[in-house]
């Protein structure tokens, strides 16, 4: 951080001395250059750090200046109560544009959002109170304290305090605990949302963000052109500033900037090929998805690989303190409960019921709907018909991040740990029990999250710790051991601090020694006071682990006992019969795993 510092200093330096050595038109495209660049950090909060797809940036852009523009010639306003209108008119216009985004997402988004560009665009070249294709000219200039900001060398530096202001909040946000989340939710929104995270809040979050970058670009373009046309808002930029936050790195704010600053001084050199200059950003564009996938920005992580000391190694779980069982005597009911897809049915008048306390196994031949169960539980699906109730209250159909915070974790069957977070950051997502509403923080009280923020990593080294996970704190999920990515996600769904843990197939691609240790982080967990439901295949970890099995087959249950009661029940061996999965042996879990 202080190295960091020491390099900003030079920089700051740089960018205040800098319109001494720059003749007027450079100047000028300097000044373009910020307000690119400013763009260009919205839409790398949208598209890099959340995942959403927005090719309506310039539209947002382009409200702000009309905006500006249209109050200031036609209705009497001055410039800055025009611009403060003007950043909400792009807000609003944003939150709009999101909307679509709680329905659909990738290109589907991407087409949606650019349909809503075009219509924007088609609005301005007709309507007669945003001057047609002529555009509005004869914006006035912004007054500040008698500072002239005609002059395009002192509008540089009120650029310039814009533009750090909007770049320290960028970092600010993707460095906090709802840039996290964004992330979080770019790599599996379903994870994502299994953990506490109120996803259509969130995607909104992500527009509202870049309508607000998008009229703070728009009113200082108003004010340093004082002239509005459609042709600045077209599809033509749009492109140019996708290709600035992908040349640079879509999911690294400094990347996204230099991007900008990079891709605004090219055009300007091609300007006078300008047919040409398309083209050339479509091959640069595609030049850097093959060989730099994460941007500019990533070149640094490619060319200098960490070089780890010594081998980074699992160290021994760290059982959790014994606590009494909780109060509650029954800590999840299901009754008949029944989940159809189209014709088919996954589940059928299910019921059971599982005191507190306990570790309760599902078993049952592939396709019986063991998952199927657990997605009912744990808010994936709502049931066709039946209740689900936890310590007695009915959650039939609640939100998955309501659940969340009501105590349900989970883990799935092929692993959905975010692929592109760190461990601690995957641990960290689950910790964060705030709501989305909690965001007004970031602009009103910026320090109390910080404080937040600190004190959930002190919390996350403990959960790593207690994992034996400390060696892989900075490690990408992916690139670990399958059974490391079992335990991360385990540990992950402790750290929600749940008091109902649904574990599905945790000893899948397990090795015997794997296995003995999760049979004991499983027992130390139900200890804890957490009530435990594990969907197993492996009979011997089964019959050691579990208080009590219920069995499923065909989606329904054919069995619900006492491990060694069930393990010789006829239906039950009935069902097993010609089904291999009954005792997978060490190969097929092996088998299993490469098939991923
Ligand atoms: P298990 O976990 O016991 O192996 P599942 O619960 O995954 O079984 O699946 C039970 C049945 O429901 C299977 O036939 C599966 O194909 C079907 N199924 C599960 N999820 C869906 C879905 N989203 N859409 C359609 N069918 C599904
Ligand atoms: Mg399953």
């Amino acid at each position: 951080m202080r190295r960091r510092l020491l390099f900003l200093l030079p920089a700051a330096v740089a960018a205040w001395l800098l319109p001494y050595g720059l003749g007027g038109y450079t100047m000028h495209v300097v000044d373009v250059a910020i307000i690119f660049a400013i763009l260009a950090i919205g839409l790398g909060l949208t598209m890099g750090v959340a995942g959403q797809i927005n090719l309506a940036q310039i539209a947002f852009f382009g409200v702000g200046a009309y905006t500006v523009a249209i109050l200031t010639t036609q209705a009497g306003f001055g410039f800055w109560s025009a611009a403060a209108l003007a950043v909400v008119a792009a807000i609003i216009a944003g939150l709009l544009v999101g909307i679509p985004a709680l329905r659909m997402q990738s290109h589907y988004l991407g087409i949606v959002t650019l349909g809503l560009a075009l219509g924007f665009i088609n609005w301005v070249t007709n309507a007669e109170i945003a001057g047609r294709a002529e555009g509005i000219s004869d914006i006035p200039v912004p007054p500040l304290f008698g500072i002239d900001l005609s002059s395009g060398y002192l509008f540089y530096y009120l650029e310039l305090a814009v533009f750090v202001l909007a770049l320290a909040f960028a970092l600010f946000v993707t460095h906090s605990p709802l840039g996290r989340r964004l992330r979080a939710m770019r790599d599996d929104d379903l994870a994502a949302g299994a953990l506490g995270a109120e996803i259509p809040l969130l995607r909104m979050t992500a527009f509202l963000l870049s309508g607000l970058y998008g009229g703070v670009a728009g009113v200082l373009y108003a004010g340093l052109i004082q002239f509005v046309a459609p042709e600045t808002f077209n599809i033509g930029n749009m492109f140019l500033l996708l290709a600035m936050v992908i040349i640079g790195g879509r999911s690294s704010v400094i990347g996204c900037v230099i991007g900008a600053l990079g891709l605004a001084f090219v055009r300007e050199a091609l300007l006078d090929v300008s047919v040409f200059a398309q083209l050339g950003y479509g091959v640069i564009v595609v030049l850097v998805v093959v060989f730099f996938p994460k941007g500019l920005a990533g070149l640094p992580g490619q060319v200098f690989r960490r070089t780890a000391g010594r081998r980074p190694q699992l160290a021994p779980f760290v059982p959790y303190q014994e606590s009494a069982t909780p109060d509650e005597l029954v800590a999840l009911e299901i009754e008949q409960v029944t989940k159809r897809f189209k014709g088919l049915v996954a589940l059928q008048d299910v019921s059971l019921t599982v005191p507190a306390g306990q570790i309760r196994g599902i078993v049952g031949p592939n396709g019986s709907g063991k998952t199927t169960l657990f997605n009912v539980i744990s808010g994936f699906y709502t049931p066709t018909s039946g209740r689900v109730r936890l310590a007695g209250t009915s959650v039939t159909g609640t939100a998955l991040y309501r659940l969340s915070l009501k105590g349900v974790a989970r883990t799935f069957q092929n692993l959905r740990l975010f692929e592109d977070l760190t461990v601690r950051d995957n641990i960290l997502v689950a910790l964060d029990r705030t709501r989305t509403s909690w965001t007004w923080r970031y602009l009103l009280m910026p320090w109390t999250v910080f404080r937040y923020d600190r004190g959930l990593r002190t919390t996350a080294d403990g959960v790593l710790e207690r994992f034996g996970l400390g060696d892989f704190a900075d490690a990408i999920p992916r690139a670990l051991p399958y059974g490391i990515q079992r335990r991360i996600e385990i540990a992950r769904a402790m750290a929600t601090g749940p008091a109902l843990l649904l574990l599905d197939e945790p000893a899948a691609g397990l090795n015997g020694e794997e296995v003995r240790r999760l049979a004991e982080i499983v027992r130390s967990i139900r200890d804890s006071g957490v009530t435990v439901v594990v969907i197993e295949h492996n009979m011997g970890l089964v019959m050691s682990m579990c208080d009590h099995v219920t069995v499923l087959s065909g989606g329904r249950v054919i069995a619900d006992g006492a491990p060694e009661d069930v393990a010789v029940d006829p239906s039950v061996v009935e069902a097993y019969l010609g089904d291999s999965m009954a005792a997978p042996t060490e190969t097929e879990a092996e088998h299993e795993h490469a098939d991923r």
